[in-house]
């Protein structure tokens, strides 16, 4: 999410700014009567970090997860397309990854899922340093409220394990927020093919670079990132995608 995103007036009533350092009253546990409600009936945007991350937890191809478990949607005036979790139909539009006991891919959830109830927005300035928005999400159906645990949203991100994913998505947001996407740049047909290659299918990706195929990257630079880790093929791939397609 871009800042601009969230001025005031586009917020809806029970989402509200939060600063940093401001407390708020939370803590989500096995014990509260909302338990896993809130892993329903949800639009989870995925970044290509998520990706990475449930692909690890599933063990299952980036091709396969991205067929089974993600809906690919453009919207006309945005850039590029946006990528979210297909819920399952079982009446409750339950995320496939709930079950009984809580989120079955709990170390490697998506980072919308571990810093909720907060929503974080991000952008990078003309230094590249990032400037960030917190809001809070006062949904009705949430008892965590009434717990009497205090917060703050840079203590609850660090506990939720967001530092490793802002790194990722705030590199990911800069290229999807850019000055170029704002002013309403559309990418062509196989430029959004190759978004959603480099960034989201990395099985695939890597199979290209260790077989020397993409004739923009020279052979020797394609084997070294399709032999490094998903992680440093990820950077790699924000970096050189944003390069090409922005220069
Ligand atoms: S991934 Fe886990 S935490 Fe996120 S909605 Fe699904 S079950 Fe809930
Ligand atoms: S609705 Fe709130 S308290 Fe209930 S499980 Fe979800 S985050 Fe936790």
């Amino acid at each position: 999410m871009g800042l601009d995103g969230w001025q005031d007036e586009q917020l809806p009533g029970f989402v509200h700014k939060l600063d940093r350092n401001e407390e708020f009253n939370f803590a989500c546990h096995k014990g509260v009567g909302c338990f896993t409600e809130c892993c329903r009936l949800l639009d989870l945007a995925l970044t290509p970090y998520d990706i990475l991350r449930l692909r690890r937890a599933t063990g299952i191809d980036s091709r396969i997860l991205l067929d089974k478990y993600v809906i690919i949607e453009q919207e006309a005036d945005e850039s590029f397309p946006r990528l979210y979790l297909t819920m399952v139909d079982d009446g409750r539009g339950s995320c496939p990854f709930v079950s009984p006991n809580g989120c079955s891919v709990y170390q490697h959830r998506p980072g919308a899922c571990r810093v909720y109830p907060l929503g974080r927005a991000a952008r990078q300035d003309k230094s590249g340093k990032i400037e960030e928005q917190f809001v809070l999400v006062k949904e009705e159906h949430c008892r965590g409220f009434e717990e009497n645990t205090y917060q703050t949203a840079e203590r609850y991100s660090i506990e939720q394990g967001m530092t490793e994913y802002c790194a990722f998505n705030d590199a990911f947001a800069a290229l999807v927020h850019s000055e170029k996407t704002s002013q309403g740049f559309i990418p062509t047909t196989s430029e959004k093919e190759l978004f959603l290659l480099v960034l989201y299918n990395l099985d695939e990706w890597r199979e290209i670079l260790l077989r020397g195929e993409y004739d923009s990257i020279d052979n020797k630079a394609a084997r070294t990132m399709g032999q490094s880790t998903d992680e440093d093929l990820l950077l790699f791939s924000l970096k050189w995608f944003n390069e090409r397609i922005f220069g």
